[in-house]
């Protein structure tokens, strides 16, 4: 076992819940700095890590790690080329050697497309904003899609009962369990989807997403509708391709 270290970020807020939850693995790899606070940097600096990981490109995972990076003389790394500093993108199931463990570099699209999981064997997962510690992941359209999120998902199911180490909210027990819920959450919101666009005479290649949205999602915080209406977006899209509505409950089907 090799020894984890959660430090929360000070930005809580409606995307982020309790704050982004930086990772320090084996006192030497850091996994998503976070964004760009003076005191936040400066205890990750402390720590002197020789590697700085992203799970993805959002600022909320990326901000400060050119930073940190830059500060310590460590590689940035990330999946995304753009998003690296002094070190090679990386690679979908590569391993990097921590301590005495190594970590795997799983490619799990959907949430963005330059998504990734970092994979410690028999110990932890940690997702990003693939999988969080509550609620559900927004889909990023264009950036992101609903069907590489559900092939993500089966992929996650593999790993069994890991721990989970979201980008955000408190670590879950299982990564198989918590896929599950998710792929079932996503099922419903997309029979939901399909039942809007029945209601309002719309087709899915052509919808009113503002519309949908707010028939769907009818609550929505004026805050975060922007990616109420970019994960409606992406359930559009992935309803228009015919051969996805498969994966509908059959009750849902016309
Ligand atoms: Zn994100």
């Amino acid at each position: 076992m090799v020894e984890i270290q959660r430090i929360l970020a000070p930005n809580p807020g409606l995307m982020t819940l309790d704050g982004t939850n930086t990772y320090v693995i084996g006192g030497q790899v850091v996994v998503d700095p976070g964004p760009a606070d003076p005191e936040h940097i400066e205890r990750l600096v402390a720590l002197q890590p020789r590697l700085v990981l992203v799970t993805h490109r959002h600022e909320d995972h990326t901000e400060a790690a050119a930073e940190l990076a830059r500060s310590v003389g460590a590689e940035l790394r990330a999946l995304d080329p753009e998003q690296c500093f002094g070190g090679e993108p990386l690679v979908d199931g590569e391993w990097i050697p921590v301590d005495d463990v190594e970590l795997q570099v799983l490619a799990t699209p959907g949430h963005t497309s330059d998504s990734v999981c970092f994979v410690v064997p028999d110990q932890a997962v940690l997702t990003g904003d693939t999988v969080l510690g509550r609620g559900s992941t927004v889909i990023m359209h264009p950036d992101g899609a609903v069907g590489a999120f559900f092939a993500s998902l089966d992929k996650l199911e593999a790993l069994g009962d890991l721990e989970v180490l979201p980008g955000h909210g408190e670590p879950r027990s299982s990564i198989a369990e918590a896929a599950r819920e998710y792929r079932e959450h996503r099922t419903a919101r997309l029979a939901e989807v399909r039942a809007a666009l029945r209601d309002l005479g719309m087709n899915a290649g052509d919808a009113d997403v503002a519309a949908v949205t707010g028939r769907v999602y009818p609550d929505v915080d004026d805050q975060i509708r922007f990616a109420a209406e970019a994960s409606m977006a992406a359930q559009l899209a992935y309803l228009a391709t015919d051969t996805n509505t498969d994966t509908l409950p059959s009750g849902e089907k016309e």
